[in-house]
Order: C-alpha cells, then sequence, then structure tokens
C-alpha cells in the first residue's frame, strides 16, 4: 500500500499534486512519501511484536538524511554498510547503539571511526576482518561486539546480481565453518561475540528460502551456545521483496514474514534484529520525468524521456520492472498504445520499458515511475554531466526538496585542474 493516488485527475503524493512540485522544482525528480515510509516501518514493528527486536532499516537503499530522520523518529536502527553511511546515519540523529554495521570489505578507518563513535555490532564477514577489528579494539581500549555473517548456502531465486547467500557468493562465512570461527573470536579479547548474522539476497517473494536459512540460523544458535558461547542476538537481514506491478505479483507480507520468525526462532529467546531495505522505502518514492519527444521508428513509437539510466539505472542493470503511469489521469476509455520509454543517454542500455503499453502522451506531458524509492537515487550517477536530479519529501499536504539539483558551475568546479594545464 503506498500514498501515491490520483485525485481528480491528478497524480498526488499524499495531498501534493505531483504537477504542482514539478512546477518547483523542474524535472526529473525522485518524491518520497512520509506516510508510506513510516507504514511500512511500523508492518515491521507489528510484526514482531512480542519479541524484542530492533528494526535497522538498510539505508543503502535510499539514504537522505530526511528519510533517516523520519525513520528514526519512529524508533527505526540503521544497517550501514561504509563509513559514509554511518556518519550519515549519525548525522541524522540515529545513535550509534543503533547502528549495525555489514559488508565485506571494511577497512581498518572505517572500523575506527564507528568503534570511536559508538557501535551496535559488527557483522563480521571474514576471519581476517575479525583479527582486523580485533586489533583496532585493542588499540582503543574498547570491546568491540560482534555477530558473524553465515553464509547458509541456500538459494534466494532472486536476481543473480542480488543474491547473497550461496556458497558461491562472496557474503560471510560457510556455515559449516562456524564452530571454528566463533572459537577463534572468542579467543580474541578485543572482540565480544553477540550473536549471528544471515541476510540471502535481496527481492524475494518467497518466504521458503528465508525459512531454510532461519532453521539453519537456529540449529547453529544451539550449536554454539552448547559450544559456550552466549548467543543472544540474531541478524536476520533483509531482502523482503514488494509488488513491482499492480497485477497479481503478490510477495509475502511482511506479518508473513514475522510469524515465521517467530516460528523458526522465537523459542531460542534471543534479540531480533532485522535489516529491510527495499521493502521500506521502495513503494514509499516515484521518479517524475516529463516527455521530451514522441519519436516514430519502425513500427513502434519511442517516448523520450528527460530522465535516464544514470537517474534510474535498475532497467539496465537489473532488467528490473517499473511500472510507468502518466501524471494525467487518462479518461476513461482511451485507448493505450506501446511505446519504447528510453532516456536521451548514448547507450541502447538507456531503455526503461519496451512495448510498454500507455494512453497517448505529448511532448511536455508527466510520467511517474512507481516503485523507484529503493536503489533509486542512492544508485545514481552524473554519467553524460547529467546533473543528480532531486529529491522531495511530502508530508501530507506539504513538501521539501531534501536534496536540490545541482547547478551545472557546482558539477563542473567539482573537478581541479593540475597546475601544468
Ligand atoms: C542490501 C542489504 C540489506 C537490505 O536488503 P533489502 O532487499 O533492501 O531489504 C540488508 N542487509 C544487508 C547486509 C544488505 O547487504
Amino acid at each position: 500500500m503506498d500514498h501515491f493516488l490520483y485525485r481528480d485527475g491528478a497524480l498526488c503524493a499524499e495531498d501534493v499534486p505531483l504537477a504542482e512540485i514539478a512546477a518547483t522544482v523542474g524535472s526529473p525528480f525522485y518524491v518520497y512519501s512520509t506516510a508510506t515510509l513510516l507504514r511500512h516501518f511500523q508492518l515491521f514493528d507489528e510484526a514482531l511484536d512480542g519479541t524484542d527486536h530492533l528494526i535497522c532499516y538498510a539505508m543503502k537503499a535510499a539514504s537522505n538524511q530526511a528519510i533517516l530522520r523520519t525513520l528514526a523518529q519512529a524508533g527505526a536502527g540503521m544497517d550501514v554498510v561504509s563509513v559514509g553511511e554511518y556518519l550519515r546515519a549519525r548525522a541524522a540523529g540515529v545513535p550509534g547503539v543503533r547502528i549495525v554495521f555489514s559488508g565485506v570489505g571494511k577497512t581498518a578507518e572505517e572500523i575506527r571511526v564507528a568503534l570511536v563513535g559508538g557501535i551496535r555490532q559488527f557483522n563480521v564477514e571474514s576471519e581476517p576482518e575479525m583479527e582486523v577489528i580485533n586489533a583496532i579494539a585493542l588499540e582503543l581500549g574498547k570491546v568491540a561486539p560482534i555477530t558473524i555473517r553465515v553464509n547458509p548456502d541456500v538459494d534466494a531465486k532472486t536476481h543473480a546480481k542480488i543474491a547473497t547467500g550461496k556458497s558461491e557468493n562472496k557474503f560471510g562465512i560457510p556455515i559449516a565453518r562456524a564452530s571454528a570461527v566463533y572459537a577463534q573470536a572468542a579467543a580474541l579479547p578485543g572482540l565480544e561475540v553477540v550473536g549471528i548474522d544471515v541476510h540471502i539476497g535481496s527481492q524475494l517473494t518467497d518466504l521458503a528460502p528465508f525459512e531454510t536459512a532461519y532453521r539453519k540460523v537456529a540449529e547453529l544458535t544451539e550449536r554454539l551456545r552448547a559450544e559456550g558461547h552466549d548467543i543472544r542476538r540474531l541478524d536476520l537481514g533483509g531482502g523482503l521483496g514488494i509488488p513491482y506491478t499492480r497485477s497479481n505479483e503478490a510477495p509475502p507480507l511482511p506479518m508473513e514474514y514475522g510469524a515465521l520468525i517467530k516460528r523458526t526462532l522465537g523459542h531460542l529467546g534471543c534479540e531480533i534484529e532485522i535489516e529491510p531495505g527495499r521493502l521500506i522505502a521502495g513503494n514509499a518514492g516515484l521518479m517524475v520525468s516529463k516527455v521530451i519527444y514522441v519519436k516514430s521508428g519502425e513500427g513502434r513509437d519511442f517516448l523520450i524521456l528527460d530522465a535516464a539510466m544514470n537517474d534510474l539505472i535498475r532497467p539496465a542493470m537489473y532488467d528490473a520492472h517499473h511500472d510507468i503511469v502518466p501524471v494525467v489521469e487518462p479518461e476513461p476509455g482511451v485507448e493505450p498504445q506501446p511505446y519504447d520509454i528510453v532516456g536521451p543517454v548514448c547507450e541502447s542500455g538507456d531503455t526503461f520499458a519496451k512495448a510498454r503499453m500507455m494512453p497517448p502522451l505529448a511532448a511536455g506531458d508527466l510520467v511517474a515511475f512507481r516503485s523507484a524509492g529503493a536503489y533509486g537515487a542512492v544508485m545514481s550517477s552524473e554519467y553524460n554531466s547529467r546533473p543528480l536530479i532531486p529529491e522531495v519529501l511530502v508530508h501530507g499536504d506539504q513538501f521539501a526538496v531534501i536534496r536540490p539539483r545541482p547547478s551545472f558551475d557546482e558539477m563542473i568546479n567539482r573537478d581541479t585542474i593540475p597546475p601544468w594545464l
């Protein structure tokens, strides 16, 4: 459920017509709905009701300060994967005790900043990383709380680029080696082992892989406890998928996911952490773009938009589908026609959709890409010297630019000329 609906024929974000935002900020732009962000957060919170839990929003999905602050004020912790994200979360007002640090390649400097600033736990992904965290903790006179990310070798049945829980993936340590690695961690005085971490992939549309992974985590918890480790926290990662179309696609609901967690792990009495990213932000954001030209090709018409693959890479990178809807609601009975919907970048990959049925559109019309809130703005670039597009947050009948479009001077002046030129 989201808060992007037509009212009197005008697509709105909550109570604000998108056309009004476009008139103020220009196009293209990203727009997020506060009510939708909070609703998604609350769905997880309710799903884990009755268990000791913390929802650590995986902020790599959408990391604007205003989004982080909205969620943090609702009680969210954060899952960060770089020191940049750590500092962003702190700047948005998230205390270190509510930040977990994931990622396969944490550098010594990143570990140091988080240890000095305060951290709930590091989710350790390898033995060498464990040694480095230990050394830095000892040097700082601190003890670093850690979980170890185990790779349960389950097939998440998702797109290959976002599957992380198979043994061939670079993530975590093989679950079969867990006993040895936990013993090694326990022997390092700079570390305090607090739990187990697992994250098997993203955009999972079936609960079965979660169930397989969580059963393995339950078994491992009991085994590690028997081996003398005080396993009291389970970080179950993110990955719950979202509907990208309004047809019959229906991924599991947070409530069903929560029930699965309670069923597979509830008896262990552990504190539960989850790290949802996409489900919180994905359907809470749209990208709005304008038609520059309608071009007739051989047997097809192209809608050439002012947004491109640099603004939303998901179709080019993951073959992702985004519903694209006109900002002015079509009159009933209008016959849709197929369009190839493309951006202006000089790559054939700069294609958002092929033969997409749309009502007839003309230059100057606005369209909205649905489900663009996660892995949208954060993955954008300035390829082709196209400025990063602005982000806007709506709250009821108010809206605010939460990241302005840079000027061309700002973009150009980021480069510096060496003295010999
Ligand atoms: C990407 C990621 C997440 C979030 O995944 P979603 O599919 O966006 O929920 C959570 N945890 C880790 C470790 C990740 O890498």
